[in-house]
């Protein structure tokens, strides 16, 4: 079972429960909520805090909750420096009652991982709902091969992104494929949910495919309406998401 949190503006900080009423948090920007939780499901011990990246909005919390559950803290090896155990790409984690899988996806930052635990994919701020995360410390060919990989998951696999940016990425991916029918029904789901202040997250990455621009590069028509907006001819599906992406940060 998972639980959603909400901190700060539009950040989710999930919450993964399993039978023997052990608890993990990923990404806890902030230590407030998940206090909260705990102290209104007392049953419940958190076992780990997982993270998949330096940014403060994803660890600020670490230490407030560590000190007050001696959680363990799961963490990119190469750039959290607060953790307990350092994580790498391919490593099993045996925490809840199903493991953890680790999946490295630089880009957004160098040493940025994901976590898969059954089709749960914990992608913090590499692929978003109908997006991705811009890229800080990473290169597009990072960033790239990160989306590439993930978008090979089964497309049955939940995305579990660590913002609530969906309605906002639709928009651009409306500009960006006017004639996607895919996109225009998904804007009208999206909109309805946040009118109701609900979560759109997680997706389905069968949805992200056909929605999510970032995950569509290597399509030709794709190709074609970014190369139409440049102006130039793009060479690769790298080239096109490179494109896209500075298109989306100037958006
Ligand atoms: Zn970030």
């Amino acid at each position: 079972m998972i639980d959603y949190l909400t901190a700060f503006d539009d950040n989710y900080i999930w919450l993964i429960k399993d039978e023997q009423l052990s608890c993990v948090v990923v990404d806890p920007g902030d230590a407030e909520p998940v206090i909260n939780w705990l102290s209104a499901h007392s049953d419940y011990h958190l076992k780990a805090i997982l993270i998949t990246h330096h940014h403060q909005d994803h660890t600020g919390g670490i230490a407030k909750l560590k000190d007050i559950t001696k959680a363990a803290v799961y963490a990119p090896y190469n750039e959290v420096t607060a953790y307990d155990i350092g994580v790498r790409d391919l490593d099993s984690l045996d925490i809840l009652s199903s493991k953890i899988k680790v999946l490295s996806s630089a880009g957004h930052t160098k040493g940025h991982v994901s976590y898969l635990l059954d089709n749960n994919l914990f992608c913090g701020d590499t692929l978003f709902a109908a997006g991705c995360g811009r890229i800080f410390e990473g290169t597009a060919a990072q960033m790239y091969a990160s989306l590439v990989k993930l978008s090979k998951l089964p497309l049955d696999t939940k995305i579990y992104c660590a913002h609530e940016y969906t309605l906002s990425n639709l928009r651009f991916a409306a500009v960006v494929e006017p004639f996607n029918d895919a996109i225009a029904e998904r804007i009208k789901e999206v909109s309805v949910l946040r009118k109701y202040n609900l979560p759109t997250v997680p997706s389905l990455l069968s949805e992200e495919i056909r929605t999510n621009p970032f995950l569509r590069c290597h399509l030709p028509a794709v190709r074609r309406l970014v190369a139409e907006h440049l102006g130039q001819d793009l060479s690769d599906d790298l080239a096109v998401f490179t494109a896209l992406r500075s298109w989306k940060d100037n958006f």
